[in-house]
């Protein structure tokens, strides 16, 4: 069997760990990264890129580049690219497929099993679009765990003595906050709140918004209609956010951006943190709501906190992490690499499961409640937000009406008491309910969450005992049909880019073949040199004409002359010369 990996799936960058010697270690990737960025693009000529590469060319091939994909996991958007439409799920997994493969490489054997997080406020339609992401990448994920209780799970498996620590995670897209009871062989989250769209690339938008303006105000010229511009602007942004988290004042320069009837226009301007600040200053307080609440769910004090953990890239901004101290009457603790923990919390959970890593209980929570719509828009909780995983609740449904056979159950997820506000996670249809009068039929509906945070739901008729089988379809989500689909095209994926590599390899070495003779035969005395171009012709003619047996003998022929005439070697010992 092989080893199971933890993944964090991020918004900007990918991390994947595995256990060895039963502790985390951070896997890199084929190109020696320890992060990979969650980045996919599609050349003109239709080939695939990921990571790194898909990375530098986003500039020139904006439009043809898919970054933070994990914001829209759930969603209906489709990234069109030549007219096929691709789900996020299936741009996850293209993601995912270049981590499984670099892993393979990495530990020289077959990786099928995987822990992936996700962030603690993701909903059902998110987990389950990231789990399909896993499957369609041909990984059997063993679990999805929350991103802050897997970084905790990285901070806390060696702790001895008990502690609650906030964890405060604030990443490329998303922002969590949990609260932790860490003990030597119990890890509980007390309380868990958040906000799925919130995160460093909001704090970009805003440093973007700004050069655009001040460019239109200096230049009179709109850059957001240019989508390569705008990239430029935006990696320009990303790059000045980062800097003012070392220093308090960044240049930006993009010479050429555009241009207008007199000739070329440059940016050329200065951002200081006091003003990226004041710019960001709202995302920074819409992060304290959730921090608020999970404090107040958890029952504690800021007091009874022992550590708070920062984590996530977004979370090294000063203003972030001055304004968790404020809240909390803490330094946020930094001895947890921010852009490594959770995917090796991921790595420890794997072990767990597998019996690497000593035993340890993950006691986790659901971050929102959970329940159905009911007459005149109200929402009926039925699981509670932060209840500990995994749980199962059921519910006595009935008819309204005289001779009812059937009811329709709008399954719910959020806070909100109004029942259109919350977020649906798709409807069922209960059938086959016995002819009766109002109120008499009695259906049991038991909904459970499972570790994973995924929400299953199954159906008793009292009267006859007859359980029937509820699978809810949420409108956003791929049905099996679609994974299978997905699976199967990815497989196929997989197998024409290996031919592929292999066909650019074996014309490389054609071609180098044919570069040596050509070479050799320039030395030769007439006789010999006529022989050797014949040769060096046919293999010319048999890669034209996509011979492969005639190839192969050509090269064979050309390989075994080149090496007889001894033509090489006086070249070789000329060099050494
Ligand atoms: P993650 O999803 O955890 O990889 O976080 C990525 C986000 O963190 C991106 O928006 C990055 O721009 C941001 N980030 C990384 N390093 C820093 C830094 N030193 N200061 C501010 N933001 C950063």
């Amino acid at each position: 069997m092989g080893k199971t990996i933890g993944i964090d799936l991020g918004t900007t960058n990918s991390c994947m760990a595995f256990i060895e010697g039963g502790e985390p270690v951070v896997i890199p990737n084929s190109e020696g990264g320890r992060t990979t960025p969650s980045v996919v693009a599609f050349s003109k000529s239709g080939e695939r890129m990921v990571g790194q590469v898909a990375k530098r060319q986003a500039v020139t091939n904006a439009q043809r580049t898919i970054s933070s994909i994990k914001r829209e996991m759930g969603s209906e958007y489709r990234a069109t690219i030549d007219g096929k439409h691709y789900t996020p799920q299936e741009i996850s997994a293209m993601i995912l497929t270049k981590l499984k493969i670099d892993a393979e490489a990495y530990l020289g054997e077959s990786v099928t099993d995987a822990v992936i997080t996700v962030p603690a406020y993701f909903t059902d339609a998110q987990r389950q679009a990231t789990k399909d992401a896993g499957k369609i990448a041909g990984l059997n994920v063993k679990r999805i765990l929350n991103e802050p209780t897997a970084a905790a799970l990285a901070y806390g498996i060696d702790k001895e003595e008990p502690q609650k620590v906030m964890v405060y995670d604030l990443g490329g897209g998303t922002f969590d906050v949990s609260i932790l009871d860490i003990n030597a062989d119990v890890i509980e989250v007390l309380a868990t709140a958040g906000n799925n769209r919130l995160g460093g690339d909001d704090f970009d938008q805003c440093v973007t918004e700004y050069l655009i303006k001040e460019f239109k105000k200096e230049h009179k010229v709109d850059l957001s209609k240019d989508p390569a511009a705008m990239q430029r602007v935006r990696e320009a942004a990303e790059k000045a956010k980062i800097e003012l988290s070392g220093i308090s004042e960044t240049s930006i320069s993009l010479p050429f951006i555009t241009a207008d009837k007199n000739g070329p226009l440059h940016m050329e301007t200065t951002l200081t943190r006091a003003k990226f600040d004041e710019l960001t200053a709202h995302l920074v307080e819409a992060t304290m709501g959730p921090v608020k609440q999970a404090m107040q769910d958890s029952g504690l004090s800021t007091a009874q906190l022992s550590k708070v953990l920062m984590v996530g890239g977004s979370s090294r901004i000063p203003a972030v992490q001055q304004a968790v101290k404020r809240f909390t009457g803490k330094d946020p603790f930094k001895g947890v690499n921010p852009d490594e923990c959770v995917a090796m919390g991921a790595a420890i959970q794997g072990g767990v499961m597998e019996g690497d890593v000593k035993s340890l209980l993950l006691l986790d929570v659901t971050p929102m409640s959970l329940g159905i719509e009911t007459v005149g828009n109200v929402f009926a909780k039925i699981i509670e937000r932060n209840t500990t995983l995994p749980i199962q609740q059921s519910q006595i449904f009935t008819t309204a009406a005289n001779f009812q056979t059937s009811v329709e159950v709008n399954v719910l997820q959020g806070e909100n008491p109004a029942a259109s506000r919350n977020k649906s996670l798709g409807k069922f249809r209960l059938d086959g309910i016995r002819r009766a009068m109002r109120g008499v039929p009695q259906i049991e509906v038991t909904f459970s969450i499972d570790a994973n945070g995924i929400v299953n739901v199954s159906a008793k008729d009292m009267g006859t005992g007859r359980e029937q089988h509820i699978t809810i379809v949420g409108s956003s989500n791929m049905s099996q049909e679609d994974i299978d689909r997905a699976t199967r095209e990815a497989q196929q994926y997989l197998l024409e880019d290996a031919k592929n590599k292999r066909q650019s390899q074996e014309n490389n070495e054609i071609e180098q073949l044919i570069y040596r003779a050509e070479r050799a035969a320039g030395k030769m005395g007439i006789g010999d040199k006529l022989r050797m171009t014949e040769m060096i012709r046919k293999v010319k003619r048999a890669n034209k004409d996509q011979d492969t047996a005639k190839l192969k003998q050509a090269c064979e022929d050309l390989e075994r002359a080149l090496k007889a005439s001894g033509a090489e070697d006086q070249d070789a010992q000329g060099g050494v010369k």
